[in-house]
């Protein structure tokens, strides 16, 4: 079944007749907001690659967000992430 103009008039009806015309225009408003705030946490997911916050691989103790060190013992926030990737790799 291939789909062409009649059934995509068809499936827009049916949506016309669940939404109610009236709806629409708030309906594709929501889309919107939602496909934007998909793009915004798409962009902020990029820049701002991988947390720290949690435990630390090395002494287990608490790592606050955007923290250079591990407060307990001292390692770089670098080490942490490289360390936490290795061990959910192997
Ligand atoms: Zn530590």
């Amino acid at each position: 079944m291939s789909v062409g103009p009649t059934e995509l008039i068809i499936v827009l009806l049916i949506v016309l007749v669940l939404f109610g015309a009236s709806r629409l225009p708030k309906l594709a408003r929501s889309m919107g907001q939602a496909h934007k705030e998909f793009k915004a946490g798409l962009s902020e997911d990029a820049s701002k690659q991988e947390r720290v916050e949690g435990p630390c691989p090395f002494c287990d103790g608490k790592v606050p967000d955007d923290a250079k060190f591990c407060p307990s013992c001292g390692r770089p926030a670098a080490d942490i992430v490289a360390a936490r990737r290795q061990k959910a790799a192997s």
